[in-house]
């Protein structure tokens, strides 16, 4: 037949190393397939435990997604406050919070919880984010059905929340063996802001219980996979599946997240415009939090001396009009991701005033400029995913610290970025773009508890478990490495 004539290593790395199942439809997701005609075979396999854990959990999504009889049954549980019957599915429920790339990293987080806990996921997209990711699982979608019975009361969900896992926790002081019977539904919240209630999900002890809750409904911003890796009842299962930890978030990602169509479009002509015959690709993104607080100037000070620096990219030549002849130029494109045009016009000025002093030819380009966040946006969010994706596909890119945009494509792309510190106030730093240890994503506000109460110092148990370090980029985050 057709596939066996193809040689083996084709076949292989279109299914990423066995991450992606084979036999979906190709015309209506063409990125699934065709990634990997855009960038180098990652380095990184998935290991055959993960690979056959995934192929388990699609059989479970098949049987239990939206509309299927355990489906309809699980749900029917909602209609009383305690579970009444016993049910064969049990889900989690992903609902937004915040920009894009703190969707897809707290959707990634929630995958794995999902997988390691036996549930299903299913997500919850809102019209802001439809169009922007092909299913990633067959026969059976992963999107929340619009009539879900909860699903006006999500959008307000705070901390504190009555229905909350926190909350119950608090009104029965702490002892979740005091609850005798099971809601058939809880609140976790777990974004940024969350309560020291909250918190205590992380509690190895309070995991039992969510076990008998069928219906879970997560609101997070954030990349809680490292704190899994310190919960004790997790850890054998995740050492089998990762037995290296600094590809976690790389598999779960390039499992997860496919274009859709009108995303690729964008990907793709803006690559071949652009990238395509380039000798090296350079990304570059630009996430200022504060315009005011970070002036223009200071902040391109400190981009160019992070090029230098790290030898990123060429210096020009100010003596000179005209680069010596040479016999090979090497062609660089630079893809600039930032919500504002000055980095893009400066760069862009500079390299074609000036020759560069080896003579290499510069191609700057920027997708696009929105200017701000825009929030409730399908084609703003489907711009800032291009670009996410685009940088991914760099040979050497630089992030912005503290940005969860610039995890999402050094993760995708499997690079370890060299991570710009945008300065804050008139001065550049020293060391203006340190590389990044590892290519996972920072947890940025894992639950204190591992601080001793008393003299606020950090616990040990974070150095207790090797492959975890506090990020590079806040103090207070742990990240895999
Ligand atoms: P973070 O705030 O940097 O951690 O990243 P998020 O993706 O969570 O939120 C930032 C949001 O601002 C993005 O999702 C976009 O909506 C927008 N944004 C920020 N930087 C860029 C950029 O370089 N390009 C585009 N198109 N949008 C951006």
């Amino acid at each position: 037949d057709n596939l066996s004539s193809q040689p083996e290593s084709v076949v292989v790395d279109k299914l990423l190393g066995g991450l992606l199942a084979p036999g979906f439809d190709e015309e209506s997701c063409i990125s699934r397939y065709q990634s990997n005609l855009y960038r180098k075979i990652s380095p990184h396999k998935p290991s055959a435990y993960l690979v056959s854990k995934l192929r388990k959990y699609e059989d479970l999504h098949k049987r239990c997604g939206p509309y299927t009889e355990s489906y309809n049954r699980t749900l029917k549980e909602l209609s009383s406050s305690h579970i009444n019957g016993t049910v064969d599915c049990n889900y989690i429920v992903w609902t937004p919070s915040n920009g894009l790339g703190n969707r897809i990293i707290s959707m990634a987080s929630s995958f794995l919880y999902a997988v390691l806990t036996d549930r299903v996921l299913l997500v919850d997209h809102g019209p802001d984010m439809t169009d922007l990711f092909c299913e990633p699982f067959p026969d059976a979608s992963w999107v929340l059905p619009k009539d879900f019975p909860l699903s006006n009361q999500f959008y307000g969900l705070q901390p504190g929340n009555v229905h909350s896992y926190g909350h119950l926790l608090w009104a029965n002081s702490m002892n979740i063996s005091a609850v005798t019977q099971s809601p058939s539904f809880l609140y976790l919240y777990l974004a940024y802001n969350y309560d020291n209630y909250d918190k205590l999900f992380y509690q190895d002890q309070n995991q039992g219980f969510l076990q008998k809750i069928p219906w879970l409904i997560l609101k997070s911003d954030q990349y809680f996979v490292p704190y899994l890796f310190l919960i004790p009842s997790f850890q054998q299962e995740l050492g089998n599946l990762f037995p290296d930890k600094e590809t976690v978030f790389h598999h779960l990602v390039r499992y997860l997240f496919h274009p859709s169509n009108q995303a690729w479009g964008l990907i793709t002509r803006f690559h071949q415009a652009y990238l395509a015959s380039a000798d090296q690709r350079i990304g570059l993104q630009v996430r200022v939090f504060n315009r005011k607080a970070s002036p223009i100037k200071v902040v391109l000070e400190q981009i160019l001396s992070c090029i230098q620096k790290e030898k990123l990219l060429p210096q020009v030549d100010e003596k000179k009009h005209i680069a010596s002849p040479s016999k090979n130029k090497t062609s660089r494109a630079i893809t600039i991701a930032s919500l504002y045009p000055e980095y893009y016009e400066s760069i862009k000025n500079m390299y074609w005033m000036k020759p560069t002093v080896n003579g290499d030819v510069i191609g700057v380009y920027q997708p696009s400029h929105e200017e701000f966040q825009h929030f409730g946006n399908n084609i703003h969010n489907i711009k800032a995913w291009a670009e996410i994706y685009i940088l991914s596909l760099s040979d050497v890119l630089v992030t912005s610290s503290w940005s969860t945009f610039g995890y999402v494509a050094q993760g995708l792309g499997g690079l370890k970025p060299w991570m710009l510190y945008v300065p804050t106030g008139d001065k550049t730093t020293d060391r203006p773009c340190p590389r990044a240890t590892s290519m996972e994503p920072c947890f940025h506000f894992p639950p204190n508890y591992y601080k001793n109460a008393r003299t606020r110092r950090r616990l040990d148990s974070v150095s207790l478990v090797p492959h975890i370090m506090q990020c590079e980029d806040t103090s207070n985050g742990i990240k895999l490495v």
